[in-house]
């Protein structure tokens, strides 16, 4: 990988990437071996990508997800040793005992997915990136402006400097800047909730299930790490969200323990809480003319069914295969027939998840009496007749 300090004032690359978290990077490992010379621009510093810090997520892959990683020579940095399997997932309603049951025996597999710690994934990313020579990684910049036409595009960044490709594809977050800036907008959900984050260690076993706890105004779940700890995932209102952040430890694992019924026993905070607004983002176009949007910025899902990731590797997978397809026919890259394929296979695949996850964190925060009662029978729905059950389990595979 070639480094800040090599960069010229103006740059000529094949395709720019802006963003390097954990989509811009893995679309960029997906050019290894190639002739595809990769710019990827961030404002954050080399060492921050790549030593990461903690943000308290802890991300659900499915396997899918992790035949990508493995395609992309990413998953053999992530010690085996900080990776959980989840074997079983169970979800809730109200005080109800009755509850929806995935197994990974129905998806005849070891697990349903594997639980790795976000900084973890970054890191290993960044370790596979950096072996790349015809990537490029361009710290402290951000993009001040857009500029595409017929034969090519260019963004200017904040330093000064300017980058010519064929294609820009934009990895820089659900609230991103690039996609204003190319006029696309979004269709954007504001839940009006905060997901709260932490690790917890904990007296009972959790059995290597993952639990989805729907209160009436709060959620609460659990994804099972290694040893006897969890991933406490805490969805409530802004006001309540900001007490649990601001209260002391000792009353935060108190008040822990009450919200899961005492269900693993005495609960104790590892590390430090995080906070995360609950807004969902769809992005209206995924592609025009030379230009592309990835991961986040492209579908920002509710983090209650752990897709956001998954979804974004399953995008950027879409999009290099097309990339590679024209290049191998000798076709422009950037142009609008090479990436509306991308555009309508993410579509098909990204719009019944976002909608569906959605619909769920309506029904399942709804306080209504209609609604409680849709709840227990969506369950029960979901638990008996198949073909159902297989289509929610499908996404796990
Ligand atoms: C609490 C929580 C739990 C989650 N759990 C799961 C899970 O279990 N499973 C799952 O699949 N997903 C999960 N997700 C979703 C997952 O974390 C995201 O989908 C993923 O991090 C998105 O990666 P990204 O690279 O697209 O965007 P980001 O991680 O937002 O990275 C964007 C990058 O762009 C850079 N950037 C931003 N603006 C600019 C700019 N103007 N110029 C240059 N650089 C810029 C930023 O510095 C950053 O490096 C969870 C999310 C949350 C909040």
């Amino acid at each position: 990988m070639s480094l800040n300090k090599k960069v010229k004032k103006n740059l000529v690359f094949d395709i720019v990437v802006v963003g390097a978290g954990p989509t811009g990077i893995a679309f960029a490992c997906g050019f290894a071996e190639t002739n595809i010379r990769v710019a990827i621009v961030d404002k954050l510093p080399r060492e921050v990508v790549a030593n990461p810090k903690i943000d308290g997520r802890e991300i659900a892959l499915t396997h899918h997800s992790v035949k990508i990683l493995k395609k992309l020579d990413v998953w053999r940095h992530i010690s085996s040793r900080l990776i959980s399997e989840i074997k079983e997932a169970r979800v809730l309603d109200g005080s109800s005992k009755y509850f929806l049951n995935f197994n990974h025996q129905e998806i005849r597999k070891e697990n349903l997915g594997y639980l790795i710690p976000n900084h973890v994934i970054r890191e290993s990313l960044y370790k596979r990136l950096r072996k790349l020579p015809n990537i490029t990684l361009i710290n402290k910049a951000e993009c001040v402006s857009v500029d595409i036409n017929k034969q090519y595009a260019s963004i200017m960044l904040s330093n000064g400097k300017k980058i010519k490709a064929s294609l820009i594809v934009a990895a820089d977050s659900r609230f991103s800047k690039v996609r204003s800036k190319m006029g696309i907008s979004v269709f954007s959900r504001d839940f009006n909730k905060d997901m709260i984050v932490c690790r917890m260690e904990h007296e009972k076993p959790h059995e290597n299930i993952a639990y989805e706890f729907f209160r009436y105004n709060q959620t609460q779940a659990s994804l099972p790490y290694i040893k006897n700890q969890s991933s406490i995932v805490t969805t409530a209102t802004k006001d309540f969200s900001s007490n649990l952040m601001k209260m002391s430890d000792k009353k935060f694992n108190q008040e822990m323990q009450n919200s899961f019924n005492n269900f693993f026993g005495k609960m104790k905070l590892i590390g430090k809480r995080y906070s995360y607004p609950m807004i969902t983002t769809y992005t209206k176009k995924f592609v025009s003319h030379r230009f592309a949007v990835v991961g986040d910025a492209a579908v920002g899902m509710h983090p209650v069914t752990a897709h956001g990731f998954n979804l974004g590797l399953k995008g950027l997978e879409i999009l290099i295969n097309e990339i590679k397809t024209a290049i191998k026919n000798k076709t422009d890259i950037g142009l609008t027939a090479v990436l509306q394929n991308y555009q309508s296979k993410l579509h098909r695949v990204a719009a019944p998840i976002y909608l569906a996850t959605n619909g769920i964190v309506n029904l399942y925060t709804s306080t209504i009496f209609p609604a409680k009662l849709t709840r227990q029978f969506i369950l029960r729905l979901v638990n008996t007749v198949k073909p159902v059950k297989r289509a929610f389990l499908s996404v796990l595979e």
